[in-house]
């Protein structure tokens, strides 16, 4: 099987946020900057309702354990703190409304932001193609994350978050994890799916910046 990594990108999470995107296709490395604009407060619009979160924890004892969002089967490794994943996905507390219900299982809460991040990058785009369902992989560390890049691309940088198009999975770690690293990503997996022919690589680079700067209006 053809592996091929579309994208990688890096973000700098500090805010006013001002996001590195280092995107690197198997053969060509492209380095550019991002300036994205300050949070503002919105509404939770109707649209980024999302669906019901389905938990399935019966993997445990593989190394990986599963939760079904729905959307997304997300895999994480043994030893990522769940807490911890949760608040990486809230750190623009302003984005995308308010976080999900305070009685929900922190299972169901990491599964109601990501939901609600894939509905808001498709409204953005305006693209609601059929697509799979993605699978997101949570390293405990840096260096399992690192790894896995450096064995699927042959590259040795370092990545925050990379998603593989033949995989249909998205990759990134306990630490590197963020609400906003992962809308950019998800924007790569819409933009792959909605178009017959697969946009170039700054084409999808543009589109995927478009939801960098609107995601907070
Ligand atoms: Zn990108």
């Amino acid at each position: 099987m053809k592996i091929q990594v579309s994208l990688v990108d890096r973000f700098c999470d500090t805010r006013p946020m001002m996001a590195i995107l280092v995107f690197a296709p198997v053969y060509a490395l492209i380095a550019h900057l991002t300036i994205l604009p300050a949070e503002v407060a919105v509404p939770v619009s109707g649209s980024a309702v999302s669906p019901a979160v389905l938990v399935d924890v019966n993997k445990k004892g593989t190394g990986w354990t599963q939760i079904d969002t729905g959307y997304f089967d997300i895999y994480y490794e043994d030893g990522v703190d769940l807490g911890s994943v949760e608040r990486h996905l809230r750190k623009r507390i302003y984005l995308f409304g308010p976080s999900a219900p305070g009685d929900m299982n922190i299972e169901g809460k990491i599964g109601y932001r990501l939901n609600a991040l894939f509905v808001r990058t498709k409204d953005i785009l305006d693209m609601h193609p059929q697509m799979p369902k993605l699978k997101i992989k949570i390293y405990k560390s840096e260096d399992g994350l690192n790894n896995e890049y450096h064995q699927l691309s042959g590259d040795s940088g370092a990545v925050k978050a990379f998603y593989v198009r033949d995989l249909e999975t998205l990759f990134t770690s306990e630490d590197t994890i963020s609400d906003s690293v992962l809308s950019h990503e998800i924007a790569h997996t819409i933009i792959d799916h909605y178009f017959a022919i697969v946009p170039s690589t700054k084409v999808a680079e543009v589109l995927a910046s478009y939801v960098d700067m609107h995601i907070s209006d």
